[in-house]
């Protein structure tokens, strides 16, 4: 598969601004950047609404990185239990709030290598972070940003990190950031992952996926 037009991209770029708007928003729930790295641990298979369900009370039990830090694992497992994977989850969380307390003076660090050395923390949450305190380009692949970009014929692989490279590839700098935020959107009203409705969407004209479908 070529790479797509840039007229193409272009043009899906602005339909999705059109429709969504340029503001920055995150559906994970937080005041601070260290309550964002917490709850995007805890997202790993698991819906945001769950996350933002559980984070409502978990924030206000451990108000503190220190809580966090000093947290007994048994009882944080708990308290984290309906997102799944709550052991390994548990365990990454009071390691980086140590390690953020200890290396990083308890802020959180803006560099994809600082963030990426945090337990758990790989290039996702690393981009999550980025994003959306520091306002530093990135593209969140996520599961919509996964498979929306390949159905728009943005991207071949499925690989994630292959993914974030090709989409730098074809999408302006500005929209790095906005990008995921549109798609996620997309993603979850009009081209779910069941059933896409191609038919009301106003991609269609510009989507290779449309063209299939109707075919
Ligand atoms: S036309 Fe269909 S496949 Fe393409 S983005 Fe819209 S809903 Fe998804």
């Amino acid at each position: 598969m070529e790479k797509p037009q840039p007229e193409r991209v272009k043009k899906i770029l602005e339909l999705l601004d059109q429709e969504y708007g340029m503001e920055y928003r995150c559906y994970l729930n937080h005041e601070n950047a260290w309550q964002l790295l917490i709850a995007v641990i805890l997202s790993a298979q698991c819906t945001d609404a769950r996350v933002n369900i559980v984070t409502k009370d978990l924030f206000q039990k451990y108000d503190t990185l220190e809580k966090f830090a000093n947290a007994d694992q048994a009882e944080l497992e708990k308290d984290i239990h309906s997102t799944g994977f709550f052991r390994m989850k548990a365990k990454n969380i009071i390691s980086c709030a140590r390690v953020l307390i200890e290396r990083f003076n308890g802020e959180v660090p803006r560099t994809i290598e600082e963030l990426t050395s945090l337990a758990g923390v790989g290039r996702k949450t690393a981009n999550v972070i980025r994003g959306n305190i520091y306002h530093d380009p990135s593209i969140v692949v996520d599961t919509h940003v996964k498979r929306i970009s390949r159905k728009l014929g943005f991207v071949q692989s499925s690989d994630p990190e292959k993914i974030e490279y090709e989409l730098m590839e074809i999408l302006p700098k500005d929209h790095w950031i906005l990008y995921n935020i549109h798609i996620i959107t997309l993603g979850r009203t009009i081209c779910t992952a069941r059933k896409p409705k191609c038919k009301e969407c106003f991609l269609r004209e510009y989507c290779p996926q449309e063209e299939i479908l109707s075919n």
